[in-house]
């Protein structure tokens, strides 16, 4: 009979001028908020795989001149994170105000407005005004299906729900098409989502969408909250236990 033997060591670091220990293997995000330190996200959610795209949680590293997407980095011994900084600060009022300026965020006609994480993150960083020229796409609205909607005005391409369609549902209905500015969520083969073959009605995407993006149909201003709590449970209940 072999022994179990655990590679799991224990790395000390500070993060805001505070000590702390934690495991090999964690990220600087992970400890942080095991701390109660935070660090703003918005494609991040606990349960899904980490994909780094929103650059919100970036951070400083001592002696490194980059920043650091703090979700994707992990510990190391020794390391001294700030997650605080006038640069910092900077950086994501301009990452927040180029999301709003990408598309098209009408906050006051929104059926999430409210309950949105884009703009509790923009009331959290003070933005009040945007500096950069709005684009005004002219984005449709996906109305197909029979009780959830999508509409790409409000998406900030955060892949959550493509994410939790393909690791938890396991539909893969969701990808996104294009590059850049022209990227845009997508149904099967770009299809209407309510003609999707694979699309099992689970409403997962829906809720862990930090907008008003993906919604239920039928709402109406301010309406639309949404429940993630489902996501870290599924995922604990799906680990392989050793
Ligand atoms: S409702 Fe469920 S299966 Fe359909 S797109 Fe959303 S997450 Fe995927
Ligand atoms: S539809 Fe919602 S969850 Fe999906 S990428 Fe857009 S903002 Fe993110």
């Amino acid at each position: 009979m072999s022994a179990v033997t655990s590679t799991t060591q224990s790395i000390t670091l500070t993060i805001d001028d505070k000590a702390i220990s934690c495991r090999s293997g964690e990220t600087i995000l992970q400890v942080a908020r095991e701390n109660n330190i935070d660090i703003p996200t918005l494609c991040y959610l606990e349960g899904l795989t980490v994909w780094g795209g929103c650059r919100l949680c970036m951070v400083e590293i001592a002696a490194s001149p980059k920043l650091h997407a703090a979700c994707a980095t992990e510990c190391t011994e020794g390391m001294t994170v700030r997650t605080t900084s006038p640069r910092l600060k900077q950086y994501r009022k301009m990452i927040v105000e180029m999301l709003f300026a990408e598309r098209n965020h009408v906050c006051s006609v929104c059926v999430s407005n409210g309950h949105c994480e884009l703009q509790n993150m923009a009331t959290k960083l003070e933005i009040d005004h945007v500096r950069f020229p709005y684009r005004f796409p002219h984005l449709a609205v996906d109305n197909s299906h029979d009780y959830m909607r999508l509409d790409h005005n409000r998406c900030i391409l955060c892949l959550r729900c493509v994410r939790v369609c393909g690791e938890i549902e396991g539909a893969h209905t969701k990808d996104v098409k294009g590059r850049g500015v022209l990227s845009a969520i997508i149904h099967d083969l770009d299809e209407p989502w309510g003609d999707s073959q694979t699309c099992t009605g689970c409403g997962k995407c829906v809720n862990v969408c930090p907008t008003g993006a993906l919604t239920h149909r039928g709402t109406a201003v301010g309406e639309m909250t949404k429940k993630t709590e489902f996501l870290p449970y599924l995922t604990l209940m799906r680990e392989v236990k050793l």
